[in-house]
């Protein structure tokens, strides 16, 4: 043993881990390839930085309880902070044809606080945060070369080379994470020492992000700061977000079977924009300015490597973050994800240094199952399981009746906390809410009969 764990990859996930880490080991060494900015600057092992990140209030609870101050600290070097009653002003949130209360108050602001900072930004302070505990190194411009198996069964290092002379040398470890991505050599690399691959599930979306940075220099003509629309028309989305010192990501999803030509100009993005962003707002976006040019981004689908199924799933090894699973973006679950996963780890630690590995991959697959069930297109399942399959399309069912109540504060509300992760998706189905949203659906079924009392009065 020697009390040392080693965290591949310093993305959010593996600083994360580091932060739960450094509780238990004595010294925690956290492997990155990047050479890494002294700023909040993007970098190539992290192409998804330049794009529309919104953490969800759960994500942002989690890191918090992960490194206590974190968020005050965040707010105080820059970026706005929602936490107000009156979320709806500063946050526009459509989602086909169904509009949500933006006037009422919420009953609980303080679980739905949002922090509004870009990625590089909030990894850039996490970094800075976790690199200054006192048994954190972080080893940058390093690449990862292959897992070390001294005993069978028992990952006991790794080998690393140092990319600017080449340089290999082996790093012993009684734990190593792998955070290292959706790239994750680690299936392949279990192979290579005769231990085979995980299972693994995945879908296809082909998906594609369009993003710009932007100032919007007329920023006070309107509240809101979050933008986020599913048109009820385009297999697309859009999104507009203001980030720290006065930054705004532009930002525009589509699948790649869109047959609408992508986006290459800011004239383009704008025009795109108009789609989206509500009509008071247009005037402020056509006087805005590009920062960047427009970025883009392509991922296939989503993956989930089921460790918890791997039958030679070795001791001394645990996978988190998108390294485990990655999801579709454009729901913006993958850095709560990573939040998760720590926690997960470190509540594992507390019992014993000795993580038992499939009982912890057991424990994430606990958490990842219900949003890899939500985060797939719709149409789309690769549950083996008729019970989560039914339950998943009740739920879809029963979102889609509540999606039409939602001019309502408190069913309003309950969305957002399940969209955030503050409340289970079986919240929707609750018998109180379900008797609002058919409250709701007699009260304006009888409105329309009023008005046009001979016609057909099915939504
Ligand atoms: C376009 C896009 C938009 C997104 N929007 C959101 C959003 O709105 N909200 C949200 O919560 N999530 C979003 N996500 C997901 C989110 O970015 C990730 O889920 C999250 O950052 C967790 O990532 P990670 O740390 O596991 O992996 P990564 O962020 O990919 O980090 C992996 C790290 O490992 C390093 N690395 C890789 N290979 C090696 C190697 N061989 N040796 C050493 N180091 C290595 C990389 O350089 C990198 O630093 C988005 C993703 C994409 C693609």
């Amino acid at each position: 043993m020697t009390d040392h764990a080693v965290v591949l990859g310093a993305g959010i996930a593996g600083l994360l881990a580091a932060a739960a880490l450094a509780d238990t080991h004595a010294t925690v060494t956290v492997v990155e390839r990047d050479r890494l900015p002294d700023g909040p600057f993007e970098r190539r092992g992290t192409p998804q930085a330049p794009h529309l990140h919104s953490i969800l209030s759960r994500g942002w609870l989690t890191i918090e309880e992960l490194l206590p101050g974190f968020l005050a600290d965040l707010a105080a070097r820059g970026g706005d902070v929602l936490d107000d009653a009156h979320l709806g002003a500063r946050i526009h949130v459509q989602n086909g044809p169904y509009t949500f209360n933006r006037t009422d108050p919420v009953a609980d602001p303080a679980a739905l606080t949002m922090h509004l900072v870009t990625r590089p930004f909030v990894e850039f302070h996490l970094r800075r945060r976790v690199a200054a505990l006192p048994n954190v190194t972080i080893t940058d411009d390093h690449d990862i070369v292959e897992l070390a198996a001294a005993q069978p069964h028992r990952i006991t290092g790794v080998s690393i080379s140092d990319r600017r002379t080449g340089h290999t040398q082996a790093l012993s470890a009684d734990l190593v994470i792998d955070a290292t991505g959706r790239g994750s050599r680690t299936p392949l690399l279990l192979d290579n020492l005769g231990l085979g691959r995980p299972p693994r599930r995945s879908f296809t979306v082909h998906g594609v992000y369009y993003s710009q940075r932007i100032t919007i220099p007329d920023h006070d003509t309107f509240r809101e700061r979050l933008i986020l629309v599913v048109p009820p028309t385009a297999a697309g989305r859009g999104g507009l977000i203001a980030g720290e010192n006065d930054t705004w990501t532009l930002t525009v999803a589509k699948h790649t079977n869109d047959p609408h030509s992508p986006p290459t100009t800011f004239a383009d993005m704008l025009a795109l924009a108009e789609e989206f962003v509500p009509p008071h707002i247009h005037p402020a976006l056509q006087r805005a300015q590009p920062l960047t040019d427009v970025m883009v981004h392509r991922y296939p689908g989503g993956t989930w490597h089921r460790y918890d199924r791997h039958p030679h799933q070795p001791e001394g090894l645990l996978v988190v973050g998108d390294a485990l699973c990655c999801l579709d973006p454009i729901h913006g679950q993958g850095i709560t994800m990573a939040a998760l996963h720590a926690h997960a780890l470190r509540t594992h630690l507390r019992h014993g240094r000795d993580v038992d590995p499939r009982r912890f991959h057991q424990a994430l697959a606990a958490v990842t199952a219900p949003v890899w069930a939500m985060n797939q297109p719709p149409g789309h399942t690769t549950t083996r399981s008729v019970k989560h399959a039914l339950q998943g399309r009740l739920i879809r069912w029963g979102r889609h009746k509540i999606l039409q109540s939602a001019d309502d504060i408190v069913v309003t509300e309950r969305l957002i906390r399940v969209v955030n992760m503050i409340d289970p998706p079986q919240r929707l189905l609750e018998p109180t809410l379900l008797a609002r949203v058919a409250t709701h659906h007699i009260r304006q079924t009888l409105t329309r009969y009023r008005r046009h009392p001979g016609a057909n009065t099915h939504a």
